[in-house]
This record gives structure tokens, C-alpha cells and sequence, in this order.
């Protein structure tokens, strides 16, 4: 049984695929981190049907959360929601699930950012405190630090994410998303039976990358059957990877911080945390990556920071919940960290 005089904090993720529950202690202890995710039949996310599978597992990923806790929703002192960046539909769905949930409970609402959620719950669990973070998912890629009271944009893409194009590209290659083999993830294991360097477009601009250019000459490769699909993989990666790297690795010079933290879905890639581990060392940064179990979208990440943000003075009432799809990390205040 858990002290009853524990606060504690339920956080509900819905930005894209995912939908996910977390209950975080108001003292960082993650207690529950239940999802589940949307698998499209064919081709990448359908926002509408996304947010369709959102509403119908709802209850069941709640229950779960709550189940595997034995916290009781009366026991709940806050309600944290991801309020974007994120595709609209999907985020209307969380954001009605935790507005319903604060309003029944009669307890406060959290508006936090989805990827301000990706760096802190990377910080919470390797006990990073100031780094320079990559974080690379499905949807988002960019080079942030702390800086002068905001999280500050030091380099991202300028079109798709570094997830987007792995799983393009996979999708392409007739590879398919399983549960608990993301496509990405299919494409590492078949890019470590390749070496080849085949010639594909790299393409960093200033702080700020470009994977686009990348992606469509590789599928044209691949079309062409011009090389090994093995060996396009692994050029794909290590193009893409080396790029985000390079980045960071400025970013890190620049700031001279003393730490480097590899955080969202792709942070699971073997590849990619081994060319961050080098940049790390040479620059004496301690390197830390999320766990897995933390590192594609979750619930329990939007709980942390929901406590960070609530013990801090942060309350979003009702009316200011609207969802915000552009929602950037530099426009939000983190007074948890002045
Ligand atoms: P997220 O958007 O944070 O939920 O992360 C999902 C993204 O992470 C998708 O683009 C996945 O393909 C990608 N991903 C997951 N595991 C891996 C992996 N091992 N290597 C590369 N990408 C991955
Ligand atoms: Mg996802």
C-alpha cells in the first residue's frame, strides 16, 4: 500500500500514434506507463483514424494504468496532457480525455509540451541535468539546451523527421510495422548486415539539417534496384545519423555543456547512440540515451513534466486547453529550471 499522503499525477499522450497513460509521484517516481498504439494497414499515420483509435482505447489503457498501480482516480492530485506539437485530431482526443478527467475529478489541468516531455523524461531517468539533447522521433528533429530561460532550437530539420524518413523509406523496402518491431527498428536490423557506402545526398545547412533530399534518392535506389538493399539501409543511416550528429556535436561546442542526451523513438538505434557516444567523449560530455520502455511516445513523460510544470505555479484552465499543433519548445516557459 502506498502512503496516502503521496501526490501523484496522471499524464495522457496523444500526439500522434501513440496513446498513452503514465501516473508519476509528484517526487519523480513513474508508477504506471500503459499505451497503446495505432498501426495503420497501409501507409504512414491517418490522423483521423489515429484519433478514432485513441477514443476506443481510452478506457482500456486507463484502466490498465490505474490497475497496475492500484491508485484510485480520487487518489489523482493533477491531470497532465500532451497540448502539442502534435496532429490535431489526435491531440483534441487526449486533451478531451484529460479535460474530462480533471473536470469529473475536479482537480487541475496541465497543458505541456510533447517534446519538453521527451527531455525531461530523458533527464529524470538517466539523471542528465543540463544537456545538449537530441531528439529524434517520428515526428520531430532537433538540437536542444537550456539557455537564458527556455529551452533553446540550436538545430532542426528542415522537412520531415529523422523518423519519418526511416519508416518511408522501410515502408518502401516492403518492410512491415509489427507490434514491438517499429519499422525503424526492422531497418537497423537489416542496415548491420550492410557496409557498402552507397553515394547519397548529405545535407546540413548551417545548424539546420535536411533529410528530404535524402529520402527520395534513396527510394529511387531502391526502385532502380541499383544496390543492395542491405547496403542502402545502412547508408541511409549513416548519412541521416551523421547529420544530426554533426549538429550536435556544434551544439555541444558552442554551449560547452558537459552533457549529451539522445532522447524520442529513434534514440532506441544502436547506431545512432554510438556516433553520439564518440562526439560525447571527444568533447569530455558524459552521454546518456532514454530507455526504451521511455523512449517512443508515452504517458509517464507527460506525467513528470506535468508535475515539474504544476509544483512550479503552471495551471491550464479549462479554456485555455485548446490543442496547439506548432506548439515550439523555445515559445514555453519552464520555471522549473531558473
Ligand atoms: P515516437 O515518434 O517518439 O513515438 O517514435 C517513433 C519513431 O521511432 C518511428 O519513426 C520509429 O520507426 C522510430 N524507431 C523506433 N525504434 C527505432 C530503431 N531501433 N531505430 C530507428 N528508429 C526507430
Ligand atoms: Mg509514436
Amino acid at each position: 500500500m502506498r502512503p496516502t499522503d503521496e501526490q501523484y499525477c496522471l499524464g495522457v499522450e496523444s500526439t500522434a500514434d501513440d496513446f498513452g497513460v503514465g501516473i508519476a509521484t509528484f517526487k519523480g517516481e513513474i508508477l504506471a506507463n500503459a499505451s497503446s498504439g495505432y498501426i495503420p494497414e497501409e501507409g504512414g499515420i491517418h490522423p483521423r483514424e489515429a484519433a478514432r483509435h485513441h477514443a476506443e482505447a481510452a478506457d482500456k489503457v486507463l484502466e490498465e494504468a490505474f490497475q497496475k498501480t492500484g491508485i484510485k482516480p480520487r487518489n489523482l492530485s493533477i491531470i497532465a496532457f500532451s497540448q502539442g506539437p502534435g496532429l490535431g485530431p489526435c491531440l483534441r482526443t487526449g486533451a478531451t480525455v484529460a479535460r474530462a478527467l480533471a473536470s469529473y475529478l475536479n482537480i487541475p489541468l496541465v497543458g505541456v509540451n510533447h517534446s519538453i516531455a521527451h527531455i525531461e523524461i530523458g533527464k529524470l531517468a538517466t539523471g542528465a541535468q543540463d544537456p545538449v539533447t537530441l531528439y529524434v522521433s517520428g515526428g520531430n528533429t532537433m538540437v536542444t539546451a537550456y539557455d537564458c530561460g527556455k529551452y533553446r532550437v540550436f538545430g532542426e530539420t528542415l522537412d520531415i523527421a529523422l523518423g519519418n524518413c526511416l519508416d518511408v523509406f522501410a515502408r518502401e523496402a516492403g518492410l512491415k510495422h509489427r507490434k514491438g518491431l517499429p519499422l525503424g527498428a526492422a531497418l537497423e536490423q537489416l542496415a548491420a548486415k550492410g557496409g557498402k557506402l552507397v553515394p547519397l545526398p548529405y545535407l546540413v545547412k548551417g545548424m539546420d539539417l535536411s533529410l528530404s533530399g535524402l529520402l527520395t534518392a534513396a527510394t529511387t535506389a531502391l526502385r532502380n534496384d541499383s544496390y543492395k538493399l542491405e547496403d542502402l539501409c545502412y547508408s541511409l543511416q549513416e548519412n541521416a545519423f551523421s547529420m544530426v550528429t554533426e549538429v550536435t556535436e556544434r551544439a555541444l561546442a558552442h554551449t560547452e555543456k558537459k552533457e549529451v542526451l539522445l532522447t524520442g523513438g529513434v534514440a532506441a538505434n544502436k547506431r545512432l547512440q554510438s556516433m553520439l557516444a564518440v562526439i560525447a567523449e571527444e568533447h569530455d560530455a558524459r552521454f546518456s540515451v532514454v530507455p526504451r520502455e521511455f523512449a517512443t511516445d508515452n504517458g509517464a513523460m507527460i506525467a513528470w513534466t506535468g508535475v515539474l510544470a504544476y509544483t512550479h505555479g503552471v495551471i491550464t484552465p479549462i479554456d485555455e486547453s485548446y490543442v496547439k499543433l506548432r506548439w515550439r519548445v523555445e515559445k514555453v516557459d519552464v520555471p522549473w529550471l531558473k
